[in-house]
């Protein structure tokens, strides 16, 4: 079950977190994972890692945000055989109400979160249309459906996540593409860190443990946790799922009352 076997897997922001646990998941399945990462290091250090434990591996210098460099590099991958996979993960956060939301702030926060996922897709879905099918999975937030406090544009930013999701999931039903998102609640990542670090100097382990509680289940998820469902909604088994947003919150959503 859950066999990636022959497929072929773009990863964006493979190199870190969330991205790294699924293209290593996903290797370790038996597909041939692309990663593509604004970082080009730390993007082939992944590659090697999992290149180590016998996974078919190849890393990508990619501004997502960047059209045109986006789609060279995915033609490029489309050239040497079909694509059957595309998740789009790689996202940046950021902190502010309104008020404090710069317009420099807003269209970074839209550009790299928002329209890299518009950009992949306009770069994937024609090759997939050609080869018979694929499927897609957006990394969303519970921030697309639920007010989070202090979290303006990059809410914006994943609730549009979520509606190219349920856009593109109906418009190619017909071409055999499915396309669903995953709403993690807090995982324990870099970008995780970095936000504590930033914003919380000196009291970090305060923090990680005041974070970890806002999920009713008490902890953050790991980011395997979120590899493991990213597997099964690109697996073969969950051909009857598309259209779907899947909460990976700990309960955040339902139980928080
Ligand atoms: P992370 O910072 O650990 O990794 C993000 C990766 O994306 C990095 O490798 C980074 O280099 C890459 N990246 C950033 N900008 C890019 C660009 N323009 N082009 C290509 N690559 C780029 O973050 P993470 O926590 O693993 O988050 C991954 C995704 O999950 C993000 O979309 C984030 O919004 C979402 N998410 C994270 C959490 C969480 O708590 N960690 C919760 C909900 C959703």
């Amino acid at each position: 079950m859950f066999s990636l076997q022959n497929k072929t897997a773009l990863i964006t922001g493979g190199a870190s977190g969330i991205g790294l646990a699924i293209s290593k998941t996903f290797a370790q399945a038996g597909a041939s994972v692309h990663i593509l990462d604004l970082n080009a290091d730390q993007a082939e250090q992944a590659a090697s890692e999992i290149r180590q434990t016998g996974g078919l591996v190849t890393s990508h210098a990619v501004d997502v945000s960047n059209q045109s460099q986006t789609v060279e590099v995915i033609n490029q991958i489309a050239e040497q055989g079909p694509i059957h996979i595309l998740v789009n993960n790689a996202g940046v956060s950021h902190i502010g109400t309104v008020e404090t939301t710069t317009e420099a702030d807003f269209d970074r926060i839209f550009r790299i979160n928002t329209k890299g996922v518009y950009n992949c897709l306009f770069a994937t879905i024609p090759h997939m249309k050609k080869n018979g099918g694929g499927v897609v999975l957006n990394m969303a937030s519970i921030a697309a459906t639920l007010g989070i406090p202090d979290r303006f544009a990059y809410s914006m930013s994943k609730g549009a996540v979520l509606t190219m999701t349920l856009s593109v999931a109906k418009d190619y039903l017909k071409d055999n593409i499915r396309c669903n998102c995953i709403s993690p609640a807090r995982v324990h990542t870099p970008f995780v860190d970095g936000f504590i670090a930033r914003t919380y100097p000196g009291r970090e382990a305060e923090m990680f443990e005041k974070l970890s509680k806002t999920q009713p289940i008490g902890r953050m998820a790991e980011p395997e946790e979120v590899g493991a469902l990213a597997l099964y909604l690109c697996s073969d088994e969950a051909g009857f799922i598309t259209g779907c947003d899947y909460p990976l919150d700990g309960g955040f959503t339902r139980l928080n009352n």
